[in-house]
């Protein structure tokens, strides 16, 4: 096989900084020679792929050795690039790497692009688009289920959806095309009716995949959490609580929080970013406490979950619903009602104000979950976790049945495109367009989908998508 590329690129695959080791990949027809130029054991050209050696590396001009290495060889095409690869594990120290880094370039290695060796298999055939790009999340994920997201689309199961996807339309084109060659006959060929339920078909599942991509969305990128309620109600303490650490400012002053803190924690491999925010009164005492109560508002319609936190011993549950209604009034967010310093009531207490909240929610806020606890006690805060699990998943994580998750932007922009184009055939059936004008939209529809996996690309795509990666990857 004649080798796609001919010069060959070497990079530092590692993060930079001090390490114990430090892994500098080549990748191209010159991998193994350039390599086994600066290798002082043994003729590396010689070597099977798929093989480790020990030894040192020289630098040929002066004889002296820069460092001590571990050289794995990989033969074209049983690589990641599908090129010859070789990976010298090295001291992990940026002086060794800048040496062994040097040599290499010497010897006529180039300093690859950012995601240039992801870019390499991809246009060898090793990885498909959507594939390629889901090297990038993998190695960005830093929650489970992100990680089971990007390692599910590295494997191909996003591809091979979208690849049953375009079969399918393929199908319908093909149909299409039969009307076309038959029209003037006036045969009965492609029924309608069998079209339209191809179509409608087909329209289901692009518009699933789109809904997935809210959920990608939330995997990626966490979901946002808003933790409002009047001053003293315990927003600190219960950030402080959930993020198991210090740093919010907790004060027995009112109003004293005026600042955003930001955190985030894992639930059950779902990423919560929790904001607290000023206390929410009606007359605030002073100006910065109007401005911090302004700018609540606003938090709380960007959040795609407001905890709203009331001090239990200090209001009723219609004050509580009265606050949270219009805290929300216009918007639809899942509100999850937390009532705090349980530490304080008695069981009995407790009891009369879930019962009394019970009676007291009606039309959109019934079936409103409440939780009761003591963050300052540390207590009832598994059950909160819980309470939040549930409310997400019951209206952000709604419609998962599909084993596959849009999470990129430009893979749901695609979507929406492949959407419109077959919104317009359908519009076209519906009216009796023309068969060539169908066949049109279809192929643009077509052509939408094949973008996700890079069937049809064009280089300035590819350059956008690759150059996001890091260098070495
Ligand atoms: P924020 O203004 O809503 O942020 O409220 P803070 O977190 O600053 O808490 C206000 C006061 O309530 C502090 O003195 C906390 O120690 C206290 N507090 C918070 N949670 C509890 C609790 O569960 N029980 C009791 N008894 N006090 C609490």
């Amino acid at each position: 096989m004649t080798p796609l590329f001919s010069d060959t690129i070497a990079a530092l695959s590692t993060p930079l900084g001090a390490g114990a080791l430090a892994v500098v990949r080549l990748s191209g027809p010159a991998a193994v020679e350039i390599t086994s130029g600066i290798f002082s054991k043994k003729n590396l050209a010689n070597q099977p792929g798929h093989t480790l050696h020990y030894g040192a590396l020289r630098d040929p001009a002066t004889g002296e050795i820069v460092d001590e290495v571990v050289v794995a060889l990989y033969r074209a095409p049983r690589s990641f690039t599908r090129e010859d690869t070789v990976e010298i594990s090295c001291h992990g120290s940026d002086y060794v790497v800048r040496q062994v880094l040097a040599l290499l370039l010497r010897q006529g290695a180039r300093l690859a692009e950012a995601g240039e060796f992801t870019k390499r298999a991809f246009l060898s055939g090793a990885l498909d688009l959507a594939q390629a790009e889901a090297v990038a999340d993998l190695i960005a994920a830093d929650s489970a289920l992100s990680h089971r997201v990007a390692l599910n689309q590295l494997r191909g199961g996003f591809s091979q959806e979208l690849r049953d996807l375009r079969g399918r339309l393929v199908a319908f084109a093909a149909l299409l095309e039969l009307e076309l060659d038959f029209g003037e006959e006036d045969v009965e060929f492609a029924d309608r009716t069998g079209l339209a339920r191809l179509l409608a078909d087909v329209r289901g599942v692009v518009a699933g995949l789109l809904r997935s991509f809210e959920l990608g969305n939330v995997i990626k990128n966490g979901i946002t959490a808003v933790i409002a309620g009047r001053p003293n109600a315990g927003k600190s303490t219960l950030l402080n609580a959930l993020l198991r650490e210090e740093r919010a400012i907790v004060s027995a002053i009112p109003g004293t929080t005026r600042d955003f803190i930001e955190d985030e924690i894992s639930i059950d491999g779902l990423r919560f970013r929790f904001v607290d925010t000023a206390g929410l009164r009606d007359n605030p005492a002073d100006e910065v406490e109007a401005i911090g109560v302004r700018r609540t508002r606003q938090r709380v319609r960007q959040a795609a979950l407001l905890l709203y936190l009331f001090d239990l011993t200090e209001m009723s549950p219609p004050e509580v619903l009265a606050e949270i209604q219009e805290l929300t009034a216009g918007l639809a967010l899942p509100v999850l009602a937390v009532g705090n310093k349980t530490d304080l009531a008695t069981p009995a207490a407790l009891a009369a104000f879930a019962a009394g909240f019970r009676a007291a929610t009606a039309g959109p806020a019934a079936g409103m979950p409440l939780v009761l606890l003591a963050a300052g006690q540390n207590h009832g805060l598994p059950e909160l976790q819980t309470a939040l699990l549930a409310q997400v998943r019951g209206s952000v994580l709604e419609n998962t049945a599909s084993a596959t998750i849009v999470t990129s932007v430009r893979h749901a922009r695609a979507l929406e495109v492949a959407a419109a184009h077959l919104a317009a055939v359908q519009a076209g059936l519906d009216t009796g367009r023309g068969t060539e004008l169908l066949a049109a939209d279809l192929r643009h529809a077509l052509a939408a989908l094949g973008e996700i996996t890079g069937e049809i690309s064009s280089e300035d795509l590819l350059t956008s998508i690759f150059t996001q990666f890091c260098i070495g990857k």
